[in-house]
């Protein structure tokens, strides 16, 4: 054989390694229609060659969108140059099942896509080549890994017993909420509550009896306020609320409303009653309060002022 030129028998070991090879090779014209199929997108796709070949992809695969699709191939036919698709951006070009049992994850191929100019002799780019990958095993894996965090995240904001906010991520929204209200001038207030005799729950029915009356307190208190409203465990049996767009008056609406709703609330425990109060304090954010800190400690002066004054009560911060 002489050097540079490539027998018909070495064409032939070509064709069957790319039939071999464990990726997708497609190419296509200028009218996108396919002119090569490979075995990879014949196994995935159950389409033969003779089924696809001199036909239009966008026959082929309906639910490639032609106007992305004739935009990166456009500019490959006309610059001559390499393009892109990573499965982060687009799942996929072509919807494949997946079949790998590990990756069971994901119903469909995640697939990275490289768009090829083939040059003709008449040095013009007339044909396109695809290069199908599939990176289904580091898309789940991704996948999941973002998944998992999410989780771990949530879980690190929620206070285990009561699944409400816990007391570090309720102080960090409460810094956030500060900031915003100052800076909108809109008002905000921040509600505590505890409740009365505590101790008493725990010694007279025990410390899990107590733990179930942490749990509806905080399912009564979820279900009483907004949904925009954001909640937090932030002592033993001491819950606060910051209340978005309210002031002190509006707040001791609310206040009393959920005061009335504790008194009211029977815990069944192991067939014992459990009846409690609660003693709130409200603290509407206010020109001196310097940081959210400050603001916990208004609420919380109000808070020791209806215990004072005999419990059961709600009272706002007078600064
Ligand atoms: P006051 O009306 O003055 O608030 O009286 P109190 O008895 O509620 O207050 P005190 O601070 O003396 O007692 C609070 C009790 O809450 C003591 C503590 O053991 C209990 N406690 C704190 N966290 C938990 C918890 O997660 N589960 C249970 N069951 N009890 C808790
Ligand atoms: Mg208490
Ligand atoms: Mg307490």
């Amino acid at each position: 054989m002489e050097t540079g030129k490539i027998d018909i028998k070495e064409m032939h070991w070509f064709m069957a390694l790319l039939q071999a090879i464990d990726v997708g090779l497609v190419v296509i014209d200028r009218e996108y229609k396919v002119q090569v199929w490979n075995s990879f997108m014949e196994n995935h796709s159950n389409m033969r060659p003779d089924h696809v070949i001199g036909r239009k992809l966008f026959d082929l695969f309906g639910d490639i969108s032609q106007e992305w699709f004739k935009s990166k191939a456009e500019s490959v036919f006309q610059l001559n140059a390499r393009a892109f698709s990573h499965w982060e951006q687009r799942p996929y070009l072509f919807q494949f099942k997946n079949y790998r049992p590990i990756t069971g994850a994901a119903g469909f191929m995640y697939q990275n896509v490289t768009f090829v100019p083939l040059v003709s002799l008449d040095g013009q780019v007339g044909h396109l080549g695809l290069i199908i990958y599939d990176v289904t095993d580091i898309a789940s894996s991704k996948v999941e890994l973002e998944k998992a965090n999410e989780k771990l995240a949530a879980l690190s904001r929620m206070d285990r017993l009561t699944n409400i906010n816990n007391r570090g991520y309720f102080e960090e929204c409460l810094a956030k909420e500060f900031e915003r209200a100052k800076r909108t001038f809109q008002s905000c207030s921040l509600l505590m509550f505890d409740i009365d005799h505590f101790k008493n729950v725990n010694d007279t029915f025990g410390h899990q009896a107590g733990d179930a009356v942490l749990v509806e307190a905080a399912n009564l208190l979820k279900s009483t306020i907004r949904s925009t409203d954001i909640p937090g465990r932030y002592g033993g049996e001491e819950f606060c609320v910051i209340l978005i767009d309210t002031n002190a008056k509006e707040a001791m609406l609310l206040g009393e409303r959920l005061r009335k709703k504790m008194e009211a609330l029977v815990v069944n425990y192991n067939g014992s009653p459990i009846s409690f109060t609660i003693s709130l304090g409200i603290a509407e954010l206010g020109e001196s309060m310097e940081d959210h800190k400050h603001w916990i400690e208004c609420a919380d002066q109000a808070l020791y002022k209806a215990k004072e004054s005999g419990r059961n009560q709600a009272r706002i911060f007078k600064g």
